[in-house]
């Protein structure tokens, strides 16, 4: 066994430094989460418009920062089927170029709103397509499933989970769901809702899951844990969502800790 690291060197498994809604510079945002151990950043991707900016973090913070493309079921939901199409072919020549993102996503399904519902056929198809690309130039997957479960588990059972595998990012479901993603070959990843009271069906699904494939992330700047609920999000506030992870699955912080990054470093192959 290998002595615990305690907090240093938690990996944020999903937020989006680039994110113009952070209220603060982006070095101060760093800096804040380095102090309280969090020194890898994934930086989930939305829209390709986006995707330069991502790449300029991660040149600005070599070795800490890492992007991942994609398009968005949300951005789908406000652009029309050109704009994917478009959205598509970008992605694979970034996934084609000299440095590709660690990952594809986020990608699924979002039928939260009414808007959302409409453009459910348009992002199945962006979708399906995301997952092709993911076996097809052997990168994970980074799935965003909201009020669309069902279908989703259909496609992933259809398309097939890409061998490289993925993660279940910001999970808000059930235990047997998460199970479900878990035997598909996912990961599941917690967010600050698992520390928001009343989240017992979540608490359960964390208590549920087989360690190794469990990731916690801030989904910065949305989704600030309790007692943060409503502000910024910021990744200095991932260890309330580790320290909520622990507590439900009755394990020592610094062993949740440890393996949460470990599980995050192997999924998108970050170096160290
Ligand atoms: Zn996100």
């Amino acid at each position: 066994m290998s002595p615990a690291p305690g907090l240093r060197a938690l990996v944020d498994a999903h937020c989006h430094l680039n994110s113009g809604r952070l209220g603060a510079p982006v070095d101060e945002v760093v800096a804040e989460a380095r102090a309280v151990g969090v020194e890898t950043f994934v930086l989930a991707g939305v829209a390709p418009e986006e995707w330069r900016d991502q790449r300029a973090l991660a040149a600005r913070y070599p070795g800490a920062v890492f992007p991942v493309f994609g398009l968005h079921p949300q951005w789908i939901a406000e652009v029309d089927e050109a704009a994917v199409a478009d959205g598509l072919a970008a992605l694979e020549r970034e996934l084609a170029g000299a440095a590709p993102p660690v990952a594809l996503g986020e990608t699924g399904l979002d039928g939260l709103t009414p808007a959302r519902k409409a453009s459910l056929a348009l992002q199945e198809g962006a979708f399906r397509e995301h997952l092709r690309l993911s076996a097809r130039y052997d990168t994970p997957i980074v799935l965003h499933l909201l009020k669309a479960t069902g279908r989703a588990l259909e496609v992933l059972r259809e398309v097939g989970v890409p061998p490289a595998g993925g993660v279940v990012h910001s999970f808000g479901g059930a235990p047997e769901v998460a199970l479900a993603y878990v035997k598909m070959g996912l990961h599941v990843s917690f967010c600050g809702s698992l520390t928001y009271p009343q989240s017992r069906r979540l608490v359960a699904a964390a208590a549920a899951l087989p360690l190794d494939r469990v990731l916690i992330e801030t989904d910065t700047p949305d989704q600030a844990p309790h007692p943060h609920r409503g502000e910024v999000n910021r990744p200095a506030l991932l260890p309330l969502v580790l320290h909520a992870l622990a507590e439900a699955r009755g394990e020592p912080v610094a062993h949740v800790a440890e393996a949460t990054a470990a599980n995050a470093r192997r999924l998108y192959r970050l170096p160290g």
